[in-house]
């Protein structure tokens, strides 16, 4: 099997990593990938965001399997253009990667299938926003209808800060604050069927003890040994299955990972976000704990041909984010990194980085990854940290209570 995967982030590593693994899978290619990617992929300068131009590399590269990492590209019509190529692609069509493109979409779908979530109004206008602040109440939960790469949602008890970002957005949702642990529930999806990856959590603020300003993700681990028993069983059930029920019922059947993001609040688990891409660093933690070989797996979805539930490896995985200085507001970048290797339970995964004069430097916000394994959360997270603690750039951060 020849598989192109589309991306150039720490998610896009962690697939390649696994692809590279899976003895069916002959050719691996990246577009436009990473330094990281490039010591397992062939990487190909190609625009992700261009439907044409994957295509058209595709078809070059008689490709089996296209796999679409970030949610731009599946936004951008990236796995429609693939389809109409003749080629199997593991994303949604831009049709239905609308359930991450817009929220007030999501919300609409959630309704109708009957999917446990907060209430909300979607608004256009500032009175609008203003009668639904005070019909919530604070803390106020304000969110971009649109794709705003991890910026668009602000909790405050701050009603001017809230209005403030309504006022700022052509469209925004405002729900009721959902109180309780996050935890992510991966599922793949073929059209009709779907299957559960494992439970993970990820850790959004940007230091310690959940304080400073969110982030797309400062580490995450998997599994959750203090999850409520049957809980993946009572997400499929109640919010994985309806939604991709509701989806194939609108003419847009879900082929591809749905990412449900939920909070466990004291009325059950509830939805605070779908995404329609692989998340970013859970994808890390599950990727190095699933058995099941990745390329089969995620081609029996592009085909409508998904079979039993994937199987991942007994103990636990840990992934660490090494940031740039000044991230998340103000990151910087072209930093030389050193100290890059892996130990026998730890490696690290590109992100933010590219190469210059022959040396690897930071190039985005969340610089790397790194990725502890071991029999139990603990040694996993000793392994991670152990590694993390060997990389140097100048100026970088990373939170040291990840899975602790
Ligand atoms: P989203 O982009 O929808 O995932 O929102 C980003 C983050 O904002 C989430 O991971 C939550 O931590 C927080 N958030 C979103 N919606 C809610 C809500 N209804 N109640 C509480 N926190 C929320």
């Amino acid at each position: 099997m020849r598989v192109l995967v589309i991306g150039s982030g720490g998610r896009e590593h962690a697939l390649c990593r696994s692809l590279k693994l899976d003895p069916q899978v002959s050719e691996l290619h990246c577009a436009p990938g990473n330094p990281g990617v490039e010591e397992v992929a062939t990487v190909h300068p190609v625009d992700p965001l261009d439907p044409g131009q994957v295509a058209e590399l595709a078809t070059r590269l008689r490709i089996d399997l296209v796999v679409v990492g970030p949610e731009a590209p599946l936004v951008a019509g990236v796995s429609d253009a693939v389809r109409e190529a003749g080629i199997a692609c593991f994303g949604p069509s831009s049709g239905a990667a609308m359930i991450e493109g817009s929220k007030a979409f999501a919300k609409e779908v959630m309704q109708a299938a009957d999917v446990p979530t907060a209430r909300s109004m979607t608004c256009t206008t500032e009175a609008e926003a203003a009668a639904a602040l005070d019909e919530f109440g604070a803390p106020y939960v304000v969110k971009d209808d649109g794709l705003a790469a991890g910026k668009g949602v602000v909790v405050t008890t701050d009603r001017a800060e809230a209005l403030a970002h309504a006022r700022a957005c052509d469209r925004v949702v405002i729900e009721e604050f959902l109180d309780g642990p996050e935890v992510s529930l991966f599922a793949l999806c073929d059209g009709s069927t779907a299957v559960p990856l494992q439970l993970a959590q990820d850790f959004k603020r940007a230091l310690d003890g959940d304080e400073g300003p969110n982030t797309g993700g400062m580490g995450a681990y998997t599994p959750l040994p203090w999850a409520p028993e049957g809980l993946t069983e009572q997400v499929m059930r109640e919010v994985v299955h309806p939604t991709i029920a509701e989806l194939g019922r609108r003419g847009l059947p879900y082929q591809g990972v749905l990412y449900v993001g939920l909070a466990l609040t004291a009325k059950g688990p509830k939805v605070v976000e779908f995404n329609a891409r692989f998340g970013d660093p859970e994808t890390q933690v599950l990727l190095d704990r699933l058995e099941t070989p990745l390329g089969g797996l995620l081609l029996a979805c592009a085909t409508g041909e998904l079979g039993l539930d994937p199987v991942f490896r007994p103990g636990s995985a840990v992934t660490v984010v090494i940031a740039s200085e000044g991230y998340p507001a103000a990151p910087v970048k072209g930093d030389v990194i050193r100290g890059l290797g892996a130990t026998d339970d730890a490696y690290v995964l590109h992100a933010g980085t590219r190469r210059k004069d022959g040396e690897v430097v930071s190039d985005g916000g969340r610089v790397l990854n790194v990725v502890g394994h071991g029999p139990d959360q603990e040694s996993a997270r000793r392994a991670a940290y152990d590694l993390a603690g060997r990389i140097e750039l100048r100026g970088s951060h990373h939170r040291t209570d990840i899975a602790r």
